[in-house]
């Protein structure tokens, strides 16, 4: 068993970070767990993040390595630590990882979220070998090549305009005939010249044979099925909350995110959920940063009694 903490932060995307920064100048015992061992969550994985005040441009990686900086220079200390279960044994709270149990007054769970599957034939045949979830980390092996975008949202355009600078074409398949993503971005995305929309478009089936070849397609309003030729796809279909080891311990909805407002209390006294993970209207960075501060001050006032 470990020394105790004020707060233990699951999660080292914004929201986790944030409220590390909160906790330490609050003079708190602070300790922040993070399974992928890498500071930064999603955001890692984004090539210009354009709406974050102050620092028009920047690339995800250097906002989260600036977030990091600030971070350790209030002293915050960060641990690999994939939590397996949290045990609320009242005034304290067990929080347990693969590498070892820790003992905190509160804890904040800011875990974030992961790319949903689309869920059709040759997905997981062709992980890595063509089909990918994540633009910016693959997009570089399709230079001069055709690709395909699965998605309407802010990820998929954001996914097909930062393809568009290298591959040859990129297709943007949406179910719908309406873009679910920012008017900005859409409007970047309808200036390109080798962006073809495929409106009301399903995909049936990934198919190839060593790599991924083509997609095999349905239109929704007629019927029609077709096939496209490319090269890679990307599956941008929308997050699902990392929420997995919390169930049955704090409340959540139907679809697996914590119920909590924007003090962030959970069902759990000393139990705060800040980010991706929380029920919320609008999943951003500056919304999960803002998340970090509020739980922080919650988790203030319950320490405080
Ligand atoms: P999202 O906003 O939930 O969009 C998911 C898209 O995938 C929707 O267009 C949806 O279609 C489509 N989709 C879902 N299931 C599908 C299926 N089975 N087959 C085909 N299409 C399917 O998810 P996201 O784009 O990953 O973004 C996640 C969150 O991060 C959002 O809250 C977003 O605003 C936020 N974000 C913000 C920024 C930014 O501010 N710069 C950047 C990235 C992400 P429908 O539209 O028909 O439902």
């Amino acid at each position: 068993m470990e020394q105790s903490y004020d707060m233990i932060i699951i999660g080292a995307g914004p929201a986790g970070m944030s409220a590390a920064i909160y906790a330490a100048r609050a003079g708190m015992a602070v300790l922040v767990l993070e399974k992928t061992g890498i500071q930064g969550g999603q955001v890692l994985n984004t090539y210009e993040v354009d709406n974050y005040p102050a620092l028009p441009e920047i690339s995800g990686f250097d906002l989260c390595m600036k977030m990091k900086e600030h971070m350790e220079k209030l002293g915050v200390k960060s641990r690999d630590g994939d939590v397996t279960e949290i045990i609320d044994q009242g005034e304290v709270k067990m929080v347990c990882t693969a590498e070892g149990n820790y003992i905190t007054k509160t804890v904040v769970i800011a875990s974030g979220a992961h790319h949903a599957k689309l869920g059709v034939s040759g997905e997981e045949e062709f992980a890595g070998m063509g089909v990918s979830y994540c633009a910016t980390c693959d997009g570089a092996f399709f230079r001069g090549k055709t690709t395909a975008v699965i998605g309407g949202g802010d990820v998929a355009v954001e996914d097909a305009i930062f393809l568009a600078r290298g591959c040859e074409k990129v297709y943007l398949i949406h179910r719908r005939d309406e873009l679910r993503a920012a008017k900005s971005l859409q409007e970047a995305l309808f200036k390109l010249p080798n962006v073809e929309i495929l409106w009301d478009t399903t995909v049936d089936e990934i198919a190839g044979s060593e790599q991924v070849e083509y997609l095999k397609l349905n239109h929704v309003k007629n019927g029609e099925k077709s096939e496209l030729k490319i090269n890679g796809v990307f599956v941008a279909v929308g997050i699902i909350p990392n929420s997995k080891a919390f169930e049955g311990f704090v409340e959540m909805d139907e679809k697996g995110y914590i119920k909590a407002g924007e003090d962030g209390h959970t069902s759990v006294k000393g139990v705060f959920a800040a980010g991706d993970v929380r029920t919320k209207q609008l999943r951003q960075i500056i919304t999960a940063a803002a998340d970090g501060a509020n739980a922080v001050t919650s988790a203030e006032r319950y320490l405080a009694g």
